[in-house]
């Protein structure tokens, strides 16, 4: 049976998203993207009904990693940086439970026995063509480089799928991050994300967070680094988060839940 696509629903997703600060929206369908998946990381695993994967990207600046710092200050709590995006995934779970949808928030949480996340938010923006993967594991977008981070929410809405993009191709003629990553985790000589030592990379970190003592130590060369859309634009700031602790207990409880299920 053909599909009947809510596009009305999708525009005011996409004005509700921007309006909280995310630049853009973009959709997957569970029918054609997520083809590789293995068994239990397909947003069908997760929600059976499942008919939308709705995926947002909200740039954080070249300071996100100092800005992680600025936070620890106050909160000595590295999470706090994902907490924006978290909050933002929340808004738009009940937006759409408010119009009378399921929403779930999947957690791309990694797992170190399988080198899977339940449902990679990396994926999800590839699938929906927010960006491609990068030399250095991470996704590029043409807007901001790397330097974006993406929220997700999978529902029973039935949206309009985007594409995936076919002609960006950021690293063809770039080896920024080969030439500047500490550990050489990153390979030229293979298709991205191929080339992308994970291990040679996390170790690298953990060696420089016991010389030290910093435990929330983060290197980001690649990450700041990236010429595609570098701008001196600001990201992420305080005064978001500050919307954010302004939230109701009850509110913070429940995004601090997972996953959060609506319907
Ligand atoms: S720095 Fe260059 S090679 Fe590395 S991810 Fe960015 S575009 Fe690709
Ligand atoms: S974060 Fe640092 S160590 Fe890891 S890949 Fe990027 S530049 Fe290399």
């Amino acid at each position: 049976m053909k599909k009947v696509f809510e596009r009305d629903l999708k525009d005011e997703l996409h004005e509700f998203i921007r309006d909280f600060g995310a630049y853009k929206m973009r959709v997957v369908g569970v029918d054609k993207g997520f083809d590789n998946v293995i068994e239990g990381c397909h947003p069908t695993d997760i929600m059976t009904d499942c008919n939308s994967v709705i995926v947002f990207g909200v740039y954080v600046g070249t300071d996100y990693y100092r800005s992680i710092k600025i936070e620890e200050r106050i909160t000595k709590d590295y999470r706090i940086m994902h907490l924006f995006r978290d909050w933002l995934q929340y808004q738009v779970a009940e937006y759409l439970k408010e119009k009378g949808y399921r929403t779930i928030i999947p957690r791309g949480v990694f797992r170190e026995e399988t080198l899977t996340a339940s449902l990679s938010y990396k994926l999800a923006a590839y699938e929906a063509g927010l960006g491609v993967y990068g030399r250095c594991g991470i996704i590029i977008t043409s807007e901001y480089g790397p330097r974006v981070n993406f929220g997700v929410v999978l529902t029973d809405a039935i949206l309009e799928p985007d594409s995936k993009l076919t002609k960006f191709d950021p690293c063809r003629e770039c080896r920024v991050c080969v030439d500047l990553c500490p550990p050489k985790a990153i390979r030229e000589d293979l298709t991205p994300p191929k080339g992308f030592d994970r291990n040679a990379c996390v170790n690298f970190i953990l060696k420089l967070r016991e010389k030290t003592g910093d435990k929330n130590f983060l290197c980001g060369y690649c990450y700041d680094n990236c010429p595609i859309g570098k701008t001196s634009k600001q990201g992420f700031t305080l005064s978001r988060y500050r919307t954010l602790i302004s939230l109701e207990p009850h509110e913070r409880e429940l995004l601090l839940k997972e996953p959060i299920v609506s319907g």
